[in-house]
C-alpha cells in the first residue's frame, strides 16, 4: 500500500472535485430520451474543461469510455452508447475517474430516471447508507474487515445482497491500486488502515442474489438472476482527523 502524503491527498481531492463535478452535471442530465453516449460526451468535456485533467478510465484496459454508464441490472461498466437511450422508471449507474496532473480520483453514484419507484428508493437510500458507514469505518487502526462489515451489515439487514467478486481499492498515484476493499467481512481481519491510505469504497448491492456475470461485450456486468444492482462510490482518505472523502458533491 503505497500511503499519500497531505500535499498528496490534497492533489487527489482536487481531481476529486472534477469527479464530483462530473457526477451532479450527468445526474442532472438524465432524463428520459438522452442517450448514454450523450452524458459520456458531455463528462468528457466537463472535465476536458479543467486544465491538466483528463478522463481516467478511458483506454483503462482498453475501456472505450470517460463514463461507465450501468442501468437497471447493470451492476458496473457498462458502454455509453448512442443505443441507449435513458427511458422513465430506469436506473442509471454512474462511474467516472479523472486524473489530475498525474493524480486519480474515482467515484459513482445511482440516479433514477424520472419519479422512482418506493423500491428503487429504498434500495438507493440502503446503498448510500451502506457507503456512509464504510466511509465512516476509515479511520487509522481500523481495519479493512471492518469497513466491509459495516457495509455488509447494512445491505444485508435491509434484505439485500452485496457482490463479492467487485470490491472498492487503493487509488490517487494510479486508477486501482493496493488494496483491495471488500464490501463484506468481518470486524478485525484483513489489513489495518494507515494515516495517508487512500482508498475508493464501493458498495454494490444486489436486490435478489448476489451473483454476477459479464456480458459478451466483455466489460458489461450484470445480476445473475436479473435483478436490479445499485452502486455508489467515494474516494476517501484516512486522515489524523478521521476519514475525508475528497469526491463529495455539494450539496449531496
Ligand atoms: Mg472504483
Amino acid at each position: 500500500m503505497r500511503l499519500k502524503s497531505a500535499t498528496e491527498i490534497e492533489a487527489i481531492g482536487r481531481a476529486g472535485e472534477i469527479v464530483a463535478g462530473v457526477l451532479s452535471m450527468v445526474g442532472e442530465r438524465a432524463e428520459p430520451g438522452v442517450s448514454t453516449e450523450q452524458l459520456d460526451e458531455a463528462a468528457e468535456a466537463f472535465i476536458r474543461d479543467h486544465e491538466g485533467a483528463a478522463p481516467a478510465f478511458k483506454g483503462l484496459y482498453g475501456f472505450p469510455a470517460t463514463l461507465c454508464t450501468s442501468l437497471n441490472d447493470e451492476v458496473v461498466h457498462g458502454i455509453p452508447s448512442r443505443d441507449r437511450s435513458l427511458q422513465e422508471g430506469d436506473l442509471l449507474g454512474v462511474d467516472v475517474g479523472v486524473v489530475l496532473d498525474e493524480m486519480y480520483a474515482d467515484a459513482a453514484v445511482t440516479v433514477p430516471v424520472g419519479q422512482p419507484s418506493e423500491e428503487v428508493q429504498r434500495l438507493l437510500d440502503v446503498t448510500r447508507a451502506a457507503l456512509e458507514v464504510g466511509v465512516q469505518q476509515a479511520s487509522a487502526g481500523s481495519t479493512l474487515g471492518d469497513v466491509g462489515a459495516a457495509i455488509q451489515a447494512v445491505v444485508e439487514d435491509a434484505g439485500y445482497s452485496v457482490i463479492r467478486e467487485l470490491v472498492g481499492h487503493g487509488v490517487g498515484f494510479a486508477p486501482h491500486e493496493e488494496p483491495h476493499v471488500p464490501n463484506f467481512g468481518q470486524r478485525g481481519q484483513g489489513a489495518t488502515l494507515e494515516e495517508g491510505l487512500v482508498i475508493a469504497i464501493e458498495p454494490m448491492v444486489n436486490v435478489g442474489r448476489r451473483y454476477i456475470r459479464t456480458l459478451p461485450d466483455g466489460w458489461t456486468v450484470v445480476t445473475a438472476d436479473g435483478s436490479l444492482s445499485v452502486h455508489f462510490e467515494h474516494t476517501v482518505a484516512v486522515t489524523r482527523e478521521g476519514p475525508r472523502v475528497l469526491t463529495q458533491r455539494p450539496g449531496a
